[in-house]
């Protein structure tokens, strides 16, 4: 075969080989693969890739090929005193056709393998201008040495390799921080759970005898007790919060379907609300359908929806603002629209509210208060009925929340 043609063979496989580099995600699998390569391109003995160990400035041994028993399997090699330190410092390939007269020549690795080296070819792996490690082809095995042609060879699947080394890498710190969001999302679940049990046996105490007092104080005014009352109930609610999110997580929750008056509920939940908005200067309107809108659902929960929505409306509502509820029913669906004029939330935030624990606003600079629950809440109590809630901007400022249900509780669910 001519030279020319040899080569074009080497580039052929060159690019083959990075194909299935780039397929290769595992660090450990992709490192093996790339040492078996630069074996076969380089037609040698055996080959093997150290990386850099940024924290100790060390080259290690990551894979070697012959090397089975994987005896040089992190073996550290000092950058100042071998060959491949030189190379990587350099940044330079290097052949050295006999190694054992190079002092440079770290005689550790050949006693754990068992394998004299003589020949050498190392060239460095680098992303952009960072140096990452060296790839080394030990012992050539036809001609005598390796000559200008295996440096291209090995340049150039080195090139490869490092572009999937890093991949491999950014796959491996996303998958590790991904299991350590896992893990703190667990652990708050796990608080929740306990908090929220124990949590509520005292504050029952609490709310118990609070309301003995008031009793016996037959109607006479005691601001510090109505405080007390107050408070607790203020409590409660975080409380029932936490044990909601918790029975949605766990899929503890059912339904109760029964028919429901859709206009009766939002009528009573605006009226409800009704204090704390005019304490806060804003107005509740609503437009409801001349008729009833009968739907099949579960009451408490579907309570549970509209006193989210319209809490968060009133507390994210302007100076002076204005919270619109409407009820738009289709034929065998229902739409549900909490509107307000306040400070709306960004494009990109829409979908991310729903979030648990999720906030907007940075919690450092809290000026409302909340934990982050009610609308991870309100989308597992609207997805148990087989529905939709969603949010949008309102172009004039504020925000809009549209929650559709179906008029009659899809089968399936009932069956769970
Ligand atoms: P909380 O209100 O307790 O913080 P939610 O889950 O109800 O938790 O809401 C999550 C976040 O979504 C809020 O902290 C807020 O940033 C944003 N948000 C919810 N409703 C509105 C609204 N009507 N207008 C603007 N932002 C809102």
């Amino acid at each position: 075969m001519t030279d020319s043609r040899v080569r074009l063979e080497r580039l052929e496989r060159i690019l083959d080989v990075s194909r299935d580099l780039n397929s290769t995600v595992a660090l450990a699998p992709l490192l093996h693969k790339i040492v078996e390569m630069a074996g076969e391109l380089t037609d040698s003995e055996a080959a093997s890739i150290l990386l850099l160990d940024k924290r100790t400035g060390e080259l290690r041994f990551r894979a070697a090929s012959g090397d089975p028993n994987g005896q040089l399997k992190d073996v550290p090699v000092p950058v100042e005193d071998s060959i491949a330190g030189a190379v990587l410092l350099s940044d330079e390939p290097m052949i050295i056709s006999d190694v054992r007269t190079d002092p440079r020549h770290y005689a550790g690795v050949a006693r754990r393998v068992g394998r004299e080296t003589h020949s050498l070819l190392a060239v460095p792996l680098r992303i952009k201008e960072r140096q990452i490690g060296v790839v080394e082809a030990i012992n050539k095995l036809r001609g005598d040495a390796f000559d200008q042609e295996d440096i291209e060879t090995l340049n150039a699947l080195a090139a490869q390799a490092a572009v999937a080394i890093e991949n491999a890498r950014l796959v491996e710190a996303l998958r590790k921080a991904n299991e350590r969001l896992g893990e703190l999302d667990r652990l708050k679940s796990e608080f929740i759970a306990i908090a929220s049990h124990e949590l509520r046996t005292p504050l029952s105490l609490i709310l118990l005898y609070a309301g003995l007092l008031r009793e016996r104080m037959e109607g006479s005014d005691d601001p510090q007790l109505d405080a007390v009352l107050r408070a607790a109930a203020q409590l409660r609610h975080i409380i029932e919060t936490m044990l909601n999110l918790r029975h949605l997580e766990t899929g503890e929750m059912e339904l109760t379907p029964e028919q429901v008056d859709l206009c009766t509920e939002i009528n009573e939940a605006c009226h409800d609300h009704k204090p704390v908005a005019e304490s806060e200067n804003v107005t509740i309107r609503q437009s409801l359908p001349e008729e009833r809108v009968i739907i099949e659902a579960d009451r408490e929960k579907l309570r549970l929806v509209l006193d989210n929505l319209i809490s968060n409306a009133i507390k994210f509502a302007d100076a002076r603002g204005e919270v619109h509820v409407s009820l738009v029913p289709d034929s065998d669906v229902v739409e549900v629209r909490v509107r307000d004029n306040g400070i709306g939330i960004p494009e990109e935030e829409l979908e991310r509210v729903f979030d648990r624990f999720y906030q907007v606003e940075d919690h450092m600079k809290r000026r409302y208060g909340g934990m982050g629950l009610g609308l991870s809440i309100v989308r597992g109590l609207v997805d148990l009925h087989g529905g939709h809630v969603w949010a949008e901007s309102v172009p004039e400022g504020g925000s809009l929340f549209v929650v559709k249900l179906p008029t009659t509780l899809p089968a399936s669910l009932l069956a769970r």
